[in-house]
């Protein structure tokens, strides 16, 4: 089977006002130029989706070094659903893809794997590719369940139809998003393995949580991680592009 092409995905979470949001999209953009090593992909807050398509490209976007994402989606293509944002609305602003089921939604928003499930379904729908996040507690991680925790979830969240090109899986321990804490190699590397068991073949499988351009080239350079899903480090331009430059 070919290898997997890296991808460095930045989520912007509720970050950047128009001005911000276009300095940091250009910047990236100017940088990667017609093409790298790995795929990239930015996700900027909903409000930004149409200025950032522009700068990466406007109606050239599909064609474009620098992919655009959203951060979640409605499961429904549209309707009375006020705040909400459908996978269609995300495809018609230019998005290729959609984070779904981030920790911050699962544990702060009371997202379930059915929630994500049927979020995931609508993407497909709508032509987008589903980054599905799954990952552990710290308390989890500590008694020792953090591979049947993230099985269930991809049990859970994962509909039945689901193929490696129009999926990406993103392991992110919730412990260690945001923290400056990193699982040790091994651990990456163990349910990485864990985890392509019950994916399709071929379907990437990225790492998110405290990735900084410290630690990229050990964490990209190991064998099941199939890129990175930044958060704060994606917000500065040259922290993206150190991450990005360490893409196998
Ligand atoms: C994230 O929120 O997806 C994330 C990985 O955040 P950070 O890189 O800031 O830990």
């Amino acid at each position: 089977m070919p290898e997997r092409k890296q991808l460095v995905a930045g989520n912007w979470k509720m970050n950047g006002r128009r001005a911000d949001g276009i300095a940091l999209a250009r910047a990236i953009a100017e940088r990667a130029g017609g093409r790298h090593a790995c795929d990239l992909l930015v996700c900027p807050p909903f409000t930004l989706l149409a200025s950032i398509g522009e700068v990466l490209g406007g109606e050239a976007l599909a064609g474009s070094a620098v992919s655009l994402g959203g951060q979640d989606c409605h499961a429904a293509p549209a309707g009375a659903f006020t705040g909400s944002i459908s996978a269609e609305m995300l495809r018609d602003a230019g998005c290729s893809h959609v984070i779904l089921g981030h920790s911050e939604r699962r544990h702060g928003l009371g997202e379930t794997d059915a929630d994500v499930r049927a979020k995931a379904a609508a993407a497909w729908r709508a032509g987008l590719v589903a980054i599905v996040c799954i990952g552990e507690t710290r308390a989890e991680r500590e008694a020792g369940s953090a591979v049947a925790v993230v099985t269930a979830q991809l049990a859970g969240s994962l509909p039945e139809n689901a193929e490696a090109q129009r999926l990406v899986i993103a392991y992110e321990p919730v412990w260690a998003i945001g923290t400056g804490l990193v699982p040790t190699n091994a651990d990456i590397a163990d349910i990485h393995r864990a985890i392509r068991s019950h994916i399709p073949s071929g379907t990437r499988v990225l790492y998110g949580g405290s990735v900084n351009p410290k630690n990229a080239a050990e964490i990209l350079g190991l064998p099941d991680v199939d890129g990175a899903l930044v958060g704060g480090a994606s917000l500065k331009a040259e922290d993206f592009w150190a991450i990005a430059a360490a893409c196998r």
